[in-house]
């Protein structure tokens, strides 16, 4: 059976465990794969970060309160979210980095903007 590079095709000669023919079609390939795996991240990062803008932009205007649907017509995808607070009295906010929401009926989201870290535990590197 005839073996080609897996990268560019080309015919392999020589050693029967060889998969390129060339170091730099080992590299191209184990580029690509990687490329593939970071492309997941970066699709979950731009999401992310498109989320944050529309409640900036949002909540920088000074729209405190905003229907869902007004949100998901900008862009927002509520699957992604950075965390979840819970408060002492039980409100449930909904983070994307500083910016937060909360259920505040008939599908309306109170919006927030943090100014504290203080949930957050710094790295212990940091401390
Ligand atoms: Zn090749």
């Amino acid at each position: 059976m005839e073996r080609v590079c897996l990268d560019c095709g080309a015919k392999l000669l020589g050693r029967s465990d060889k998969k390129f023919c060339s170091d730099q079609c080992r590299n191209n390939y184990n580029n690509r794969l990687n490329r593939d795996q970071n492309n997941y991240v970066r699709n979950v990062h731009a999401q992310l970060r498109r989320n944050r803008r529309i409640l900036s932009d949002l909540f920088d205007d000074g729209h405190h309160r905003i229907h869902r649907d007004a949100l998901i017509a900008q862009g927002y995808n509520f699957t992604f979210f950075t965390h979840l607070v819970e408060t002492k009295e039980g409100l449930r906010w909904s983070y994307c980095f500083e910016y937060g929401f909360r259920e505040s009926g008939k599908g309306y989201l109170e919006l927030q903007k943090s100014s504290n870290y203080l949930e957050i535990e710094p790295e212990a590197d940091e401390a």
